[in-house]
């Protein structure tokens, strides 16, 4: 197969292409780099069938390939929110672009969607028949909105158009070639203690994630690709935890004596979250091996190895020379 993925240079799209090359597959990585990096993908250009790209999903592309995952799109707050307008036009305009490529080639296409899509819950743990409480005019919506359109966008194309569509509500997710940077609990929390730095708590942190590792979540939207269940399944690690209970652990795993420190928590932050896989795992067979502590020693020695000038003075700030 030649396949497609978009946003390939980032966190989950450089292990998805990994996987997929392995494989014995073909893979175009296309990626405009805003939140990913060519060093994520640079030990799979041994492999001769592996293409990078450098484009904006907001433009059309004309290719020929089999598959499309349809990742293009920055996934943590501070990079969400730097450029608001340009999350909302990558979800929408690059869902229609690559549908519309999906549509010309006869491609089958997935879409990285969210647990976004559910907001704030008032249903716990959240089944895919839930709608959602979700902010349309808040400080996540650009990215909550904007993913539930490119949800959207797949079902019409599908119906109206006979594409052929895979929907994946991805839980939050974490492992090795995280951005350092990027302002999410597990990265802010580790690079926190490796530094020395006291430990950030949003909030009382008595709200809750459940956190799925990278090689779980990656096998999970393959074989959702590889089905042909077409309407939005979740994909995550159901092992729920307090974002306290989550500092204590890493504070073992670490080994380090920091302070944990209340910062105020963010507008809209969801109180809780928590898949219900029942379907994953009905129809894929589908259902994460990884344990939260052996993902976050991975994670962990992942981040230790960083070069120092990477760990120490790369900080959330140091995005901002990219165009808004
Ligand atoms: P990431 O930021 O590491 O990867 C996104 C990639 O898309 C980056 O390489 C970035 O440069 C690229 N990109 C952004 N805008 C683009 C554009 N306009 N054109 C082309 N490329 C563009 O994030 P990730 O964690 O790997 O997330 C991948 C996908 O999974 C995203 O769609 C995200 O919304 C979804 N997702 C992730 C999580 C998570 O916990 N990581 C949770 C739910 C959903
Ligand atoms: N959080 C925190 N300290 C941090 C970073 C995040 O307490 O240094 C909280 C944040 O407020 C949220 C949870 O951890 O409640 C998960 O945040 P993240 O940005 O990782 O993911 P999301 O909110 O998108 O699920």
């Amino acid at each position: 197969m030649r396949i497609l993925v978009t946003g390939g240079a980032g966190f989950i799209g450089s292990h998805l292409c990994e996987r997929l090359l392995s494989e014995g597959n073909e893979v175009i990585c296309l990626d405009n780099f805003f939140t990913g990096r060519r060093q994520n993908v640079v030990g799979l250009q041994d492999y001769r069938s592996f293409e990078v790209v450098r484009h904006d999903v907001t433009e059309p592309i004309l290719l020929e390939v089999d598959q499309i995952y349809n990742l293009a799109c920055p996934a943590s707050p501070i990079h969400y929110q730097y450029n608001p307008v340009k999350t909302v036009k990558t979800n929408v305009m690059g869902a229609i672009n690559m549908l519309g490529l999906a549509k010309r080639v006869k491609a089958r296409i997935l879409q990285a969607s969210t647990s976004e899509v559910y907001g704030d819950p008032l249903m716990h743990p959240q089944q895919e028949s839930y709608w959602g409480n979700v902010n349309p005019i808040g400080i996540r919506s650009c990215y909550d909105e904007g993913k539930r359109l490119a949800e959207t966008l797949m079902m019409d194309y599908h119906r109206q158009n006979g594409v052929d569509t895979r929907i994946a509500r991805i839980f939050n997710t974490y492992g090795p070639r995280m951005l350092e940077n990027d302002g999410r609990v597990v990265s802010n929390f580790v690079v926190q203690s490796l530094r020395g730095k006291d430990m950030t708590i949003y909030g009382e942190g008595l709200q809750t994630r459940s956190f799925c590792y990278v090689d779980d979540l990656v096998e999970g939207i393959f074989r959702l690709l590889l089905s042909n269940y077409t309407l939005p399944m979740n994909i995550g690690n159901p092992g729920e935890i307090t974002i306290k209970e989550f500092a204590e652990e890493i504070i073992k795993l670490t080994g380090t004596t920091q302070k944990i420190i209340y910062q105020p928590l963010p507008k809209d932050d969801p109180k809780q979250r928590q898949p219900d896989i029942t379907k994953a795992k009905e129809i894929l067979k589908w259902d994460p091996k990884v344990s939260r502590a052996e993902g976050l020693k991975i994670t962990y020695d992942y981040f230790k190895s960083l070069p120092k000038e990477v760990l120490y003075h790369r900080d959330h700030k140091s995005f901002e020379g990219f165009i808004k």
